[in-house]
């Protein structure tokens, strides 16, 4: 992806800029209490850098699925009492969906302020990206500024409609996301190791794929490490193996010394006749696997193996559990990796919803480099495709009037 123009390439002193931030934070189910707010967070250096500068910013995000109709459920009102605690200041809110009302309201801030509007989704152009809805979210502002990574691989309105009418640069924390991402998949430090598992083979082929292009090693884990193993001739039981995609790992694994990459497979598994935290379980080698039993962690040996790829390595990039981490007895796997790449010296990009989970869970978030707001998003990055939301920004060498046409 090339150089994009960032708020710092912007004269934006008295001038109103739109920026599409990445609101959809967690709630306590049935209730208005967010459970993490760590996308907000995120998003503060970006608003806080315009504000010093002297912009009037008004912010967008979408959250939940409301599919183009406004549910009050999935209001962003509570996320502007947050908000207005971190940043310490009032926060106006626009609650309408109808424009000439939203103008108003925008038109009442003032340089230094910050107005939230309601939530993208309610209006049904944000997803099927229609141009009339992106040209009137464009009236609102001067500037257009993406800070939303997680919703970058949406070609939706306010992600990437919009880019076609206001001079659109990245913020502060999409520039980090790419910086990162790209640091790790372009020019790592070596030796350079992916680990990767999660649930499906189907989500993370692509990646296992993109990555072996570059990866000096990869480590395999999770439930797709069954479809991995069963491509060579292992029996795997009554783990999930996803047929369709047996003959791709097989031809990745048989590739491997051709693109100098070594995919690494589990020698032994953690495994039990039922999907669930508390029926018996048993290590056995991947040889061993019984008829009724499925693989939910990497073994002992295993963890000792891939402790050793990574006390080797410079970097890593991990993306995907080792295992059926919220469960006890199969998050030793999981916890093994993130113990491992939390260490100084080596430099650590974390990406995908359920591996952030699992390394807040062992209280290691700020051992780690970089740890990716965005889930799918990641997932797209890592498998090397270009994310609407960011290839449509201006170039670092492009002038503001370029590609804007109204
Ligand atoms: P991420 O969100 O980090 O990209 P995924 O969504 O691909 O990761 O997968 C996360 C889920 O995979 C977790 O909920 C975890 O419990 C599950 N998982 C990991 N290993 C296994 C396994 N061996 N069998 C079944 N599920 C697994
Ligand atoms: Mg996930």
């Amino acid at each position: 992806m090339a150089d994009k123009k960032t708020v710092r390439d912007i004269e934006v002193s008295g001038k109103r800029v739109l920026v599409r931030v990445d609101f959809n934070v967690p709630f306590k189910p049935g209730t208005d209490e967010i459970s993490n707010a760590n996308r907000i967070v995120a998003s503060l250096p970006t608003i806080r850098y315009l504000l010093g500068r002297g912009a009037s910013v008004v912010l967008c995000s979408h959250l939940g699925r409301p599919r183009g109709r406004s549910i009050p459920e999935l209001s962003l009102r509570p996320i502007r009492g947050r908000l207005a605690q971190y940043l310490d200041m009032r926060i106006s809110f626009s609650e309408s969906t109808n424009f000439r009302r939203i103008q108003e309201d925008v038109s009442r801030i003032t340089p230094g302020e910050v107005i939230l509007l309601e939530n993208m989704r309610f209006h049904p152009g944000e997803e099927t990206n229609a141009p009339e809805f992106s040209k009137e979210l464009s009236d609102l502002a001067e500037f257009y500024v993406n800070d939303a990574f997680g919703a970058s691989h949406r070609a939706h309105a306010s992600i990437q409609g919009i880019t076609g009418f206001l001079p659109s640069v990245a913020g502060l924390l999409l520039e980090e996301e790419i910086r990162s991402l790209e640091k790790v998949l372009l020019d790592p430090l070596r030796p350079f190791v992916a680990v990767l598992g999660g649930a499906k083979v189907s989500d993370k082929i692509n990646v296992v794929n993109n990555l072996s292009l570059t990866a000096d090693k990869i480590l395999i884990g999770g439930g797709m490490a069954a479809t991995f193993l069963n491509s060579t001739g292992i029996f795997v039981g009554s783990s999930t193996v996803e047929e369709k995609f047996l003959e791709k790992a097989k031809k990745l694994l048989n590739n491997s010394p051709n693109t100098n990459v070594e995919i690494v497979l589990p020698v032994d598994v953690v495994v039990s006749a039922e999907f669930d935290s508390q029926s018996p379980y048993r290590t056995c080698p991947v040889s061993e696997i019984g008829e009724r039993e499925m693989l939910l962690d990497i073994g002992p040996q295993t963890r000792d193996i891939y402790a050793k790829v990574l006390s080797d390595s410079s970097t890593v990039l991990w993306n995907g559990p080792m295992g059926v981490f919220e469960w006890d007895h199969y998050s030793e796997g999981t916890r093994l990796i993130a113990n491992s790449i939390a260490r100084d010296g080596i430099v650590s990009v974390i990406g995908g919803g359920s591996t952030v989970d699992a390394v807040s869970k062992f209280g290691l978030e700020a051992r780690m480099t970089h740890i990716s707001t965005g889930g799918g998003a990641s997932l797209e990055f890592m498998e090397g495709k270009d994310l609407p939301g960011i290839v449509s920004l201006l170039d670092a060498d492009e002038s503001y009037e370029k590609g804007v046409s109204g």
